[in-house]
């Protein structure tokens, strides 16, 4: 491969700037040494990070002894002060997981043994009455349920930006529209090679998600593969605010996948995942049969949901990971897939590969867990004296006191001008997204919020493609939805 003129030197480099790759910087520039994190998409939050449940697990679904159930536990307990620290929205909400029947209850009553083992504090089995008056909504069908009060919902793109905001100012350097497509061991550390530049770097972290296989195999022999699999959702208006007031999730009494339904940060209901295989043609897209089994699933679950107050439907991509052995000249599973979390550390090259549930609620864990390792093939250097925990939130309009909005108006008029009418979102908090880093539609909706509500962004998507373009010098032609491909206005010849 031609080697670029251009030369980084850095002690630890972050391939993937999800919110694992973005936690692991976080938690390395804690340390007195130079971190950089080198992405293949425009911006952060774009993988698996894109499209998950956001929920905070409390780790009663996790079994005792795993890294897994120890993580999900501490993190749990800790995620108050994080997203305080953090400057990001959490909604400790929760949980009811609804019994229909007796295979499901037996499952209640392991996980409630899983918790109490786990150290996870106020679990309960509720009673069918009990369960109606907290969640009126279900189902009178409902047989009993687990509930885990410290179960919470968070927005995970604002998790990870939070992540990337936070490192950003500590000092790491982020490279994005690089892709590492080559990386080998070199005296005292590794080279990664991108299409602008070439990295030296002591040690490498690898955070790449659904590639985190194949980054690590640029240097080993495989042993961990991923074979995704994908999911389905639905996403109800704020009109349904109300009918659902906590995480449910739904054990079903034959066997497959239960629905969850969660109550998110922004008001609306999200309602998924289904579990299929991924559609080879179009990986990102949703699947009608899955759609429609999640709408049948909540009139049996929550009967009075209106259902039809969908405003949007996405799809996800899940990182099953399997051991791998050789047969006949290919890669195969040997076994189930691996219900732990994969942390390879191999001389250097530390590998997180196929984080799936509860990766989201222990990215602080698993990135301080990475860095941990870091810092012990670094020879523990010492901290950096400047670093600082606390990240500041950019305004956000909807939901603040009259007299503070009027406030920041009078001090910043842009705040005072309403761009997307659905969220209340002000052309100050477009501004705001665009200079932390948007360079995309999306990048703005995952920052400000914009073009999530009813219209999804009809009324706004004008204005916000100006902003963009004017902020880029390009041509509002040249504005993408979410990256390279999904230009949005089409030229006329
Ligand atoms: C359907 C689903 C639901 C989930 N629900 C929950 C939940 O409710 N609660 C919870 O705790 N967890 C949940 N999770 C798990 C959680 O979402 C993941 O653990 C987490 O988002 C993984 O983040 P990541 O940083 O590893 O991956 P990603 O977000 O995919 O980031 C990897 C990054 O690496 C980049 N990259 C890849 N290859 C290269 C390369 N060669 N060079 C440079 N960059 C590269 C990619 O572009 C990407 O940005 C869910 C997961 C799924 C799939």
């Amino acid at each position: 491969m031609n080697r670029s003129s251009t030369i980084q030197y850095t002690d630890a480099a972050v391939i993937g700037a999800g919110v694992l790759g973005c936690f692991a910087a976080r938690a390395l520039t804690a340390l007195d040494i130079r971190v950089a994190v080198i992405e293949q998409r425009e911006d952060v939050s774009t993988g698996i990070t894109r499209a998950n449940t956001g929920i905070i697990y409390t780790g009663c679904d996790n079994r005792p002894g795993s890294l897994k159930a120890k993580m999900c536990a501490e993190a749990n307990r800790g995620f108050e002060d994080l997203c305080r620290d953090l400057g990001v929205r959490f909604s400790r909400c929760g949980s009811l997981m609804a019994a229909f029947g007796p295979r499901a209850e037996k499952v209640l009553y392991k996980k409630l043994g899983f918790g109490e083992e786990n150290g996870v504090e106020g679990l309960k089995i509720l009673s069918r009455k009990e369960v109606l008056e907290l969640e009126p909504g279900i189902s009178a069908d409902v047989t009993a349920a687990l509930y885990a009060p410290g179960t919470g919902t968070v927005d995970p793109w604002e998790l990870g930006i939070a992540a990337f905001e936070n490192a950003k100012a500590n000092g790491a350097e982020f490279y994005f529209g690089r892709e590492v497509k080559h990386m080998e061991r070199e005296e005292g550390g590794f080279l990664l090679e991108t299409e602008r530049e070439t990295f030296h770097a002591r040690t490498v972290i690898n955070c790449a998600g659904l590639s985190s296989d194949a980054v690590r195999e640029m240097l080993m022999v495989p042993s961990v593969r991923i074979f995704p699999t994908a999911a389905d959702y639905l996403v109800l208006d704020d009109t349904v605010n109300g009918y659902v007031n906590h995480v449910i999730f739904h054990e079903p009494e034959e066997k497959g996948k239960g629905l969850t339904l969660v109550p998110t940060v922004d008001g609306n209901l999200l309602v998924g995942p289904t579990d299929r295989d991924l559609l080879s043609a179009s990986p990102g897209a949703t699947d009608r049969e899955g759609l429609k089994e999640l709408e049948e699933l909540c009139g049996k679950i929550v009967p009075d949901l209106p259902i039809s107050e969908q405003i949007r439907n996405f799809s996800a991509i899940r990182p099953n990971s399997y051991n791998v052995t050789k047969k006949d000249g290919v890669w195969i599973p040997t076994d189930r897939s691996i219900n732990d979390f994969t942390i390879l550390s191999e001389e250097g090259l530390i590998s997180l590969i196929g984080i799936k549930t509860p990766g989201l609620s222990c990215a602080a864990e698993l990135g301080k867990h990475a860095a941990g390792l870091a810092e012990e093939y670094l020879g523990h250097p010492g901290p950096n004296p400047c670093f600082d925990p606390v990240r500041k939130a950019p305004p956000r309009l909807h939901g603040m006191q009259e007299e503070d909005r009027a406030a920041l108006i009078k001090k910043d008029p842009d705040y005072g001008r309403i761009v997307c009418l659905c969220g209340d979102i002000s052309y100050g908090e477009v501004r705001d997204a665009i200079r932390r880093g948007a360079v995309t539609l999306d990048g703005v909706k995952r920052r400000a919020g914009t073009g999530m509500g009813r219209c999804q962004g009809a009324r706004c998507i004008k204005e916000i493609i100006g902003m963009l373009a004017k902020a880029q010098s390009v041509l509002p032609e040249d504005v993408t939805k979410d990256g390279a491909g999904s230009e949005i206005l089409e030229v006329q010849p």
